[in-house]
Parts: C-alpha cells; structure tokens; sequence
C-alpha cells in the first residue's frame, strides 16, 4: 500500500469508525451470535487479496459487526467500563503509522521521553508525590507479575543471580484476600511462589481485607520459619468495589520489609477526583501500584500504568544487557526495556496524551462524578424497591445486586439470578455480567461506559425489573 493509497483508504476508515460511534446506541449491546458462528461467515480464501478497501470494509460489516458485543455502548453494564475514547484511538493510529519501535532510548528517544513526561503527569494527576515513577505496560495483569518477581527478588536478596527460588531454604509467602483479580493468583504461580504459598486473608462484612488477620498470618508465617514477601492489595475489586485498607496493610508490612503492590486496575482512575483519594489512604507507602487508563478512563486498550517508588528495585530483577543494545549515553537516559518484561514496545504515550490533550482531565473528572452519581441513584432506588437488595456498598460506579422474589432453595435463587441477567442480556437493551459474591450469585451493574447517561441506567433498571419480576 503506498501512502496515497493509504490517504484514500484512512479517510474511508476514518469516516467508518466514526459512522459506527455515532450510532452505536440504535445496536443490540451484546452479540446475537452463537460460538462458531463468526468462523462460518469467513472462509480462509476471503482473506486472500488483493481487494478494494471498500470491498475489504463491506466484508468487515458481514462478519464482524454481527460478532461484537459492544463494549463502548451507552448501555453496557458488563466487566468494568472499557472505554476507548476517540481521542486516544487517534493516539494509536499515530503510534503505529509512525511505526516507532522502543528497544532502547536510542532506537527512538522521541518513545521514550514523551512516555517519562506523559507518566510524570499522569502520577500528579491522582495525587502521587514525586517518589513516584510510572511506566506504560500492556495490562494490571503483567504489573502485577512484575511486582511479584521484585518483592520475590528483594525477599531474597537476588536469588535470581544464584540458584533462583529452587535453593532457597525458607518459603516466600504472597497474601491477598479472596476478592483479589485472578491475575493476583496467576502471578504469584508463574513468579514461582507456589499455590501453597499465597495465603488468603480473611474479609471482613464489606469484602476488604481484615488487616489484624494479615498481620496475624505473617506473625504466623513468621514462627513456622516462612518469609512473608509480598500482599497484593485491592483498591476497588473486581466483583464488588472491595477496597482494601493500604494504611494498615503498609502498617503491618513496613517492619517485615513485606512489598505491598496495590492493584487500583479499575479504582486509579477515580483518583483523578481529589474527593476519591480517600479510598487509597496510605498508598503512598506502599512499593507499586498498578493503575488501567484503559479501563475507566477510557485510553485505548492496551494502556496500563505501573507505578514504583524505588525504581532500582524494578531495574535491578528486570534488566538485560545484550550487546547490541549498548549505548554510550549511560545513566542520562531512561530505558524502558528494564522497566518491565517486553524488550519492543510501542508508543503508547501518544493515546494519553491525545487524550489528556483533546479531551482535557476535567472532562475525565465529570465523567467520573456523573458515574459515581449514577451508581449511587441506582443503589438507592434498588434498595427502596420490594424483592431487590443491593448486596455491597456502592464505593464508585458497581452495583451488586439480587432480586429475591421469595420461597426459593439457593439453588433456585441462583438460577433466577442467572436467568433474568441472560435475558436482559439477550434483549439486546442492556449487558450486564453475573458474579459470585460469598459462593452466591449477583449481577454486577458496572457504570461507566463514555456515552451512559443517567437515562441509560434506567433503561437498565427497567429490563432488569422487567425479566426478573414475576417470573
Ligand atoms: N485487577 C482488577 C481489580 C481488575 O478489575 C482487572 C480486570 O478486570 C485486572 C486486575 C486485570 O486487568 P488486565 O486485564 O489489565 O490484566
């Protein structure tokens, strides 16, 4: 494709995209097809060229459009808000039509230092003071593996420069509480801890972790000869908003040398609210954060920033010295390759700083206050209504919910659970996703998406009342 090619093609793109954003309200949210049934519409010939553009994008409207469940529709309650504001889709465009690869500051000094500049902001912009220093990663899911091979390399003095964890004589124990993201126990498995050794830290009744049981299991742990090497915190998990209580967690850690990495995947991007910055209280002295702008925020996918206090303590287990990386400009750069796993890496910082540019933050601070208004009028008016109880307190934009229409086993309560949110979903109205809350289900009502507005949350309260009353 020649850039002239490319001009005609982008425009066509771009007026495209911008056709199915402006009316992506008028779509059924979520996908009306059935697994398979997507492959089937495609046959590996169609993907042979060449072809026009015009052809390629008419093939696109048969067989992906059925096929996608639309996340960035006004009435998507599923997950957690997964934005992706236009403003960073052209970031990314730009970054990948520039092409730039970042192995090293010298492979594009451009990638690296408009990220420090753009990761500098974005800290002061939730309140992090200058010990802070971030860098842009994939997912909270590879922040937190990172955080769970530094604290394993700081508990153990660089095992990784001798014999690895395999010659260690005392176990590594990892804590978190049982709302933790999956990723939390995926991390601490592929970091080598073990599965006998992430401990699960009691909750208490608003599903945050109880911390005078953490210290206890560390005394514990302490006492049975184990070393307690790091506790995974969640400000704003998953299912319910749990927000586990950093003050006390760093409290208890601080004397033990224990790393605490606090996962704020969904919840960092509240704190671009001064009234929020409550819900991490103590953060600042905890060892990592890790924070997803592609989630609430609404950067395009993949954006996540990983926050350290003590970089040497990132640098030192990540870091790799192959020869032709080399560079005579030493310790005056930064280079990103040993701030994380990947070596190449793309130039992200061009999504958020479109957007921080284009958009501007207090638009992102409106959005924030309009979905936590939401959740809180929803909460209330589900709490005021007979058969339905709001199941855990409603700290930013997720509603957890059950409708108990009265004299069913738990076994039958499930399944109406389960039912009534299978059918608003295939109602095409609104997309909410079921979750399991102590062993029992519930329907998430995650508000956030860029477009919802409060009418949007009643169209949703509406489907719910009406797929699971009566029935
Ligand atoms: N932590 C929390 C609290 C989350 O909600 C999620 C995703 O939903 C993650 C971590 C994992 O995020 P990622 O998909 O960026 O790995």
């Amino acid at each position: 494709m020649t850039p002239d090619e490319f001009r005609s093609a982008g425009h066509e793109l771009v007026d495209w995209i911008a056709d199915f954003r402006s009316t992506i309200g008028d779509r059924p949210v979520e996908a009306r097809v059935r697994p398979g049934d997507v492959r089937a519409s495609m046959s590996l010939g169609s993907l042979d060229g060449p072809i026009g553009f015009t052809e390629l994008l008419a093939q696109v409207d048969r067989v992906v459009m059925p096929g996608m469940t639309h996340a960035q529709h006004p009435r998507f309650f599923g997950f957690f808000p997964a934005n992706v504001s236009l403003s960073s889709t052209l970031g990314d465009l730009m970054s990948t039509g520039l092409g730039a690869i970042g192995l090293s500051w010298q492979s594009n000094p451009a990638l690296t230092e408009v990220e420090e500049v753009v990761c500098d902001r974005m800290r002061r912009l939730v309140g992090l003071s200058d010990s802070w220093h971030g860098v842009i990663s994939d997912t909270a899911s590879s922040g937190c593996l990172v955080a769970l091979l530094c604290a394993r390399e700081r508990a153990t003095g660089r095992s990784q420069l001798r014999g690895g964890l395999q010659r260690e004589r005392v176990a590594l124990r990892v804590y978190a509480s049982s709302q933790a993201h999956s990723s939390v126990r995926k991390a601490a498995l592929l970091a080598g801890f073990g599965l006998d050794n992430l401990r699960w830290v009691p909750v208490d009744e608003n599903h945050d972790l109880d911390p005078a049981a953490l210290a206890e299991m560390i005394a514990d742990d302490l006492a049975a000869g184990h070393q307690p090497a790091a506790v995974v915190a969640s400000v704003g998990s998953t299912a319910c908003t749990a927000i586990d209580p950093v003050v006390a967690i760093v409290e208890v850690c601080a004397p033990h040398d224990v790393w605490v990495h606090v996962d704020a995947a969904l919840a960092g991007t509240a704190m671009l609210v001064p009234e929020f910055r409550g819900l991490w209280a103590g953060v600042e002295g905890a060892d990592s954060i890790s924070w997803n702008p592609h989630k609430w925020m609404g950067t395009a996918l993949d954006c996540s920033m990983y926050l350290v206090r003590d970089v040497d303590a990132l640098v030192g287990p990540m870091s790799t010295n192959a020869s032709y990386l080399a560079s005579d400009s030493g310790d005056r750069v930064t280079q990103y390759r040993d701030w994380g796993i990947p070596l190449g890496r793309r130039f992200r910082a061009l999504k958020l700083w479109f957007q921080l540019g284009l958009d501007g933050v207090p638009s992102m601070q409106d959005r924030v206050r309009r979905d936590v208004d939401s959740a809180r009028w929803l909460a209330s008016t589900i709490a005021a209504t007979p058969g339905w109880s709001v199941l855990a307190p409603v700290r930013l934009q997720t509603v957890c919910v059950r409708h108990d229409p009265g004299g069913r086993s738990a076994a039958e309560l499930d399944a109406h659970t389960l039912g009534w949110a299978r059918r608003v979903n295939e109602s095409g109205v609104a997309y909410l996703t079921p979750a399991q809350l102590d062993d029992r289900w519930m329907v998430r009502v995650s508000i956030g998406a860029e477009a919802t507005t409060r009418r949007d949350v009643q169209a949703a309260w509406a489907a719910m009342r009406s797929e699971a009353e009566d029935r």
